[in-house]
């Protein structure tokens, strides 16, 4: 299609992915220049909000263009404009961020191709992206940010720490299963996803398991210098994981990707009217399984959990230190990669499936489980980024 035939808005789209981070870095510039006081919401580095705000635009300008979906993106944009609290940003932000968008669109498309059309349909579409974002922050009934004091740390490897917290005032909670964006005192401005190993209950206690990644900034923080005292921030809950009572499941954890499901089945047990639960909770080396003497517990009070490990290597390296053998609890232990030996453990179509665990883990037993039989409709998972 020549450019004049191609229509407004995939023009637009097109405009936008030709020199993405060019054009994100100058609506932000924009944007800092009507109100100089906004730099200071947002994060030191902008590298990751710049890639996220050019996805949104164009997933944004894909669906406005689409016969349907218009639901999805007006629920996409509210959760947006809901997450968006945290950071501060405020309904008078939205309309200077629309002027924003609207001054670098004129300017990357230039005199001649920002015609009156062009300047019709691109302000429509960004009249009810900033619209629908700014609506949703007023309307939401749920505190931005709420927050909880760290009452104990330990580490577990030199890889791995368990933060339990008290949260300091009412809360709105969270779902088992569900997951936190989460802020640390020692990174301001600066958020991550953290899955809560435990149910929500009354005294508003929290545990969460992390492991820093290798050049992590947070995580590494976490495991490093958290220390009772500090003070955490929570902003939104996401995340629909949860256990199906009217169906079997079958569990998959990776490493730390055990949380969530640690959470549901701690509720499950507590309130479920349980179906038969198999979880097969993997690491590379033994001395990784630091949750299996929980799990075994938990099993042994529990006739619908079955837990089986599995571990990639048969013993620890020198450097493992700390880790505890899982054979003493007397749970199964086999031997591979955690997706693969489960997906050929047992016929399981029919069952509810929840995977959780390394992106890359995630992806490969998610095709190991379609390749076995397994519909992919009965497969769920976090987002893994
Ligand atoms: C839904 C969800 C729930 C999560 N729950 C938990 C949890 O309960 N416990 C927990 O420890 N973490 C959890 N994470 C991961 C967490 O949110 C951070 O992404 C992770 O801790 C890295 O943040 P960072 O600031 O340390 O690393 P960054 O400074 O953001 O990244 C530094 C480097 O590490 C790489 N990196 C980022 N994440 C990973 C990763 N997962 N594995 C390997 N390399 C990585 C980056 O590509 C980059 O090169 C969860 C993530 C999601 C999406």
């Amino acid at each position: 299609m020549s450019q004049p035939e191609q229509p407004a808005l995939s023009q637009a789209r097109a405009l936008v992915a030709g020199n993405s981070d060019r054009f994100a870095s100058n609506v932000f510039a924009r944007l800092f220049t009507l109100k100089p006081e906004l730099r200071e919401l947002f994060p030191a580095e902008l590298g990751g909000l710049r890639q996220g705000f050019v996805d949104v635009l164009d997933h944004v300008l894909e669906a406005i263009a689409a016969p349907d979906g218009h639901g999805e993106l007006v629920e996409f944009l509210a959760q947006l404009g809901r997450d968006h609290r945290k950071y501060g940003v405020v309904s008078d932000h939205y309309w200077l961020m629309y002027d924003a968008l609207m001054s670098e669109f004129q300017f990357a498309f230039g005199p001649r191709r920002w015609t009156p059309e062009m300047e019709e349909t691109v302000g429509q579409a960004m009249l009810l992206t900033t619209g629908v974002m700014r609506g949703a922050a007023e309307s939401a009934a749920e505190p931005a940010q709420w927050q909880a004091r760290v009452v104990q740390k330990f580490s577990i490897t030199r890889e791995r720490a368990v933060v339990r917290l008290v949260a300091t005032g009412p809360n709105p909670g969270y779902a088992a299963g569900q997951y936190l964006e989460t802020q640390i005192p020692q990174w301001p401005r600066t958020w991550r996803n953290l899955s809560p190993a435990i149910p929500a209950n009354a005294n508003g206690e929290l545990e969460f398991h992390v492991r820093a990644v290798p050049g992590g900034r947070v995580s590494r923080t976490i495991v490093s210098d958290t220390a009772v005292g500090d003070i955490w921030t929570f902003a939104q809950r996401h995340g629909t994981m949860h256990l199906d009572p009217q169906r079997p499941g079958l569990l998959i954890a990776g490493g730390s990707g055990l949380s969530p499901l640690r959470a549901l089945l701690i509720d499950r047990a507590q309130y479920g009217e349980p179906g038969p639960v198999h979880l097969f909770y993997g690491a590379v080396h033994p001395g990784e399984l630091y949750e299996l003497g929980v799990l075994q517990q938990l099993a042994a009070t529990n006739p619908w959990l079955k837990v089986t490990a599995v571990v990639e290597n048969a013993e620890d390296p020198w450097w493992l230190t700390g880790g505890s053998d899982p054979r003493q609890w007397g749970a199964e232990v086999l031997y591979g990669r955690v997706g693969e030996v489960a997906a050929q453990y047992a016929d399981w179509r029919g069952r509810q499936v929840l995977l959780s665990g390394p992106p890359p883990m995630v992806f490969h037993t998610a095709l190991r489980l379609r390749a076995a039989g397994v519909n992919p409709d009965d497969i769920q998972h976090d987002p893994t980024s």
